[in-house]
C-alpha cells in the first residue's frame, strides 16, 4: 500500500512544498546562474515526464500542498503542457492548493493561456533590468521585449504575475527602484533576491554581490517601508510600500537565516532530491522510480530518508573574494 504519512522531518518541520527542475535547459544565459559555454546534461539522464508526473503524485500523495515547476527554464522542456495538464487533476480533486512556475518569460507569450486554462493561478517571472542593453549584458541574450510581452500576455491570460529580481551591485543596484516602481504600478509584487554561491560561472559573484540590508536602508531613504507578517511558502520577507501601495519582499539568505521555518524541498531534472538549497545532503529517487516495478515502495521509502536527512539548516557564508562556489551545482540544476 502507498504510503499517506505526511512529510515531517527530524526537526518537526511539515514540508509541504516542492520545487521540480524539470530541465537544466535554458534560453538564456545569466552570468550568475551559468557560464556562457554551459555544459547540460545528456537528454537520457532527465527524469521522463511521466517519472516526473509519477514522483509528484507520490509528494501530493504525502501531504505536498505547493508544487512549483522551474528549471532551467521550463517553458523549454518538451511536453511541459503534457506535465501540467496531467498535474492539474490534483488541483480539481482538491488535494493541492496550488501548482506554479517561475520562469523568465520569453516563451510565455505562447504558454500563458494553456497554463491559466490548466488552473494555474500565479508565476513567478525573473526580470533583473527594463533597460534592454542591461537586460542583454546580465542574460546573456537581448530578449527584453520578448519578456515583457511574456507579462503581459500572461496578465492577460488572468494569471497573477510576481516578478523575481537578483540584486547586482554593477548591473542592476541603481535602477532597482525604477523596477520597483514598475511592477508596482501594475499591481505586481516584486522580490529582490540576493546572489547565492551555487555553481561555477564566468565571472566572480562577490563583486556582484550586494546586501539586501543595505539595499533596504537606501530604499528607506526615500519611501515608508513597513513590514508584513504574511509569509508565503517561500522563503522571503516581505514590506508594503506606502508611495507605492505595493509589496516588496526579500530572499536574503546570506544574511539572514531562514531555515527555521523551512517546508521546502528540492527535485532536480535527473530525480535527486535536495533537502536544503545550500547544502549537499540529497536522496537519489530516480533509482526508487525506476526499480519500484510499478508500486511506490522504493520510493516511499526513499522520501521517509529524506525526512531525516533534512538539515536544521544551510551553511552558505558570505562572499569571499575568488572563493570556491559554497555548493558545486547550478542553481540550474535544483530550481529557483
Ligand atoms: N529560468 C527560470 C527563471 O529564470 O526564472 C527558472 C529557473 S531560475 C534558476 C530561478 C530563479 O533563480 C531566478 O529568479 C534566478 O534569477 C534565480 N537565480 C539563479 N541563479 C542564482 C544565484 N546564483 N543566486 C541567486 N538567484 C539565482
Ligand atoms: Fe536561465 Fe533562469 Fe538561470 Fe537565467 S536564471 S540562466 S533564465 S535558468
Amino acid at each position: 500500500m502507498a504510503s499517506r504519512t505526511p512529510l515531517i522531518d527530524s526537526f518537526g518541520r511539515h514540508v509541504d512544498t516542492v520545487r521540480v527542475s524539470v530541465t537544466d535547459r535554458c534560453n538564456l544565459r545569466c552570468t550568475y546562474c551559468m557560464s556562457e559555454q554551459m555544459t547540460f546534461l545528456p537528454r537520457a539522464e532527465l527524469l521522463t515526464l511521466e517519472e516526473l508526473d509519477r514522483v509528484c503524485a507520490a509528494f501530493v500523495r504525502r501531504g505536498v500542498r505547493h508544487l512549483r515547476l522551474t528549471g532551467g527554464e521550463p517553458l523549454m522542456r518538451r511536453g511541459i503542457m503534457d506535465l501540467v495538464n496531467s498535474l492539474s487533476r490534483h488541483l480539481r480533486e482538491g488535494t493541492l492548493d496550488e501548482l506554479t512556475m517561475t520562469t523568465n518569460g520569453v516563451r510565455l507569450r505562447e504558454f500563458a493561456g494553456a497554463l491559466a486554462a490548466a488552473g494555474m493561478r500565479r508565476i513567478n517571472v525573473s526580470l533583473d533590468s527594463l533597460d534592454r542593453t542591461t537586460f542583454a549584458r546580465i542574460a546573456r541574450s537581448d530578449c527584453l521585449d520578448q519578456v515583457l510581452d511574456g507579462i503581459a500576455a500572461a496578465r492577460e491570460a488572468g494569471l497573477k504575475v510576481k516578478i523575481n529580481t537578483v540584486a547586482l551591485k554593477r548591473d542592476n543596484h541603481a535602477d532597482l527602484p525604477d523596477l520597483i516602481q514598475w511592477a508596482h504600478e501594475r499591481g505586481m509584487d516584486i522580490t529582490l533576491i540576493e546572489t547565492m554561491p551555487m555553481g561555477a560561472v564566468d565571472e566572480d559573484r562577490t563583486d556582484q554581490f550586494i546586501s539586501l540590508t543595505e539595499v533596504r536602508q537606501e530604499l528607506q531613504s526615500f519611501w515608508t517601508l513597513t513590514d508584513l507578517d504574511e509569509r508565503s511558502s517561500g522563503p522571503a520577507r516581505y514590506v508594503r510600500i506606502a508611495e507605492t501601495g505595493g509589496r516588496l519582499g526579500f530572499i536574503t539568505p546570506l544574511t539572514h537565516n531562514f531555515c527555521e521555518s523551512c517546508r521546502r524541498v528540492r527535485l532536480t531534472c535527473t530525480g535527486t532530491l535536495f533537502m536544503c538549497l545550500g547544502q549537499d545532503s540529497a536522496v537519489d529517487l530516480r533509482t526508487a522510480l525506476r526499480g519500484d516495478n510499478g508500486g511506490d515502495a522504493a520510493l516511499d521509502a526513499a522520501l521517509d530518508e529524506a525526512m531525516q536527512r533534512k538539515p536544521k539548516a544551510h551553511d552558505f557564508l558570505l562572499p569571499v573574494p575568488g572563493a570556491a562556489p559554497a555548493v558545486s551545482r547550478h542553481m540550474s540544476m535544483t530550481g529557483g
